[in-house]
């Protein structure tokens, strides 16, 4: 053994269904053939064969409403969480200005999904992720009165957050405005590492250690605050997404954030062509995108690194 720290990373996979993109393009109304139930039936198997193959369990989070209309979907996961992956929370509807409702509203859309995603995982979940990334302190205070242990909310990319104001200024401005909301700019100044957010104050870390819940920040780069997804590492030429890889590996924890979607395969998942036409990712092939997951899990491998779930980072335990 070398002096050096082991580092951990997670593996997370959101579950938006389809019709949540929509949304966020102002598509209209959602597709109802096999795109509907795509991400859980046909993504979702190539996500458990690609974590078979690097020996991996994740972290999946589950919108509750889609796993009540997909029982051929929560028959998967069923099987997942047996097999040692988590479920974790994504709400009930995967509202966008879920952090904009009030109190009872968001909490009906925790306790909605924390029944259905518990019952499917034979567990109660102890992890939660907010749509869109927006998290707010009354959320928080929420999830801490239903035991949860952490949330994975936080995202604090300057590149991220500066596209999505772009493109939802331009939306605004062709009278389309999009389904989905921008957060707190404060969310750019949030930690980077894991931490226990204080009261009231989401963003910033708490006084003392305690038992409270921790945030676990969705990985950026430290200085550019690149942020280091699913999304990114697919678009990206090869050897950007080696180097982000390589960067984010340094660190002694690398929470690294996927999509369903980002396994779809858009003509043999039958993806409407206006949702790909406003994707870059989709217009990938599944080959090219699985190859660079399965290089990014292969150098977190070769880097020294072990793979844990989310509820099992050290943050929780410290
Ligand atoms: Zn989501």
């Amino acid at each position: 053994m070398t002096g050096q720290r082991q580092s951990k990373v997670a593996v997370s996979v959101d579950l938006d269904a389809v019709a949540c993109y929509y949304r966020i393009h102002a598509l209209g109304e959602p597709p109802v053939g096999r795109a509907r139930f795509a991400i859980l039936r046909r993504c979702l198997p190539r996500f458990a064969e690609l974590f078979a193959r690097h020996d991996l369990r994740a972290t999946f989070f589950v919108v509750g409403a889609d796993l009540e209309a997909d029982g051929e979907g929560r028959a998967l996961l069923g099987e997942l969480a047996r097999a040692g992956h988590e479920l974790g929370n994504h709400t009930h509807t995967h509202r966008y200005d879920f952090a904009r409702l009030p109190s009872a509203e968001m909490a009906a859309e925790i306790d909605r999904a924390h029944a259905v995603v518990g019952a499917c995982a034979g567990a109660a979940p102890i992890g939660f992720r907010a749509p869109g990334y927006a998290i707010n302190a009354e959320a928080l205070d929420l999830l801490r009165a239903r035991g949860y242990r952490y949330d994975s909310s936080v995202f604090p990319s300057a590149a991220y957050y500066g596209a999505k104001a772009v493109v939802m200024a331009a939306m605004r401005a062709l009278g389309r405005p999009s389904g989905s909301f921008l957060d707190d700019p404060r969310v750019l100044l949030a930690p980077r590492a894991p931490y226990r957010p204080a009261p009231g104050a989401p963003y910033r870390r708490g006084a003392g250690a305690g038992d409270g819940l921790v945030e676990l920040p969705i990985a950026v780069t430290p200085l550019a605050r690149l942020h280091v997804i699913g999304t990114s590492l697919i678009v990206a030429p090869d050897w950007l997404r080696r180097h982000m890889v390589a960067v984010a590996l340094r660190a002694p924890f690398f929470n690294l954030e996927l999509h369903g979607i980002d396994l779809a395969d858009a003509e043999a998942d039958e993806i409407p062509p206006a949702l790909v036409a406003r994707q870059p990712d989709l217009r990938r092939s599944l080959g090219h995108k699985l190859a660079a997951l399965d290089e990014t899990l292969a150098a977190a491998q070769a880097a020294g690194a072990r793979f844990v779930t989310l509820r099992d980072a050290d943050a929780l335990s410290a």
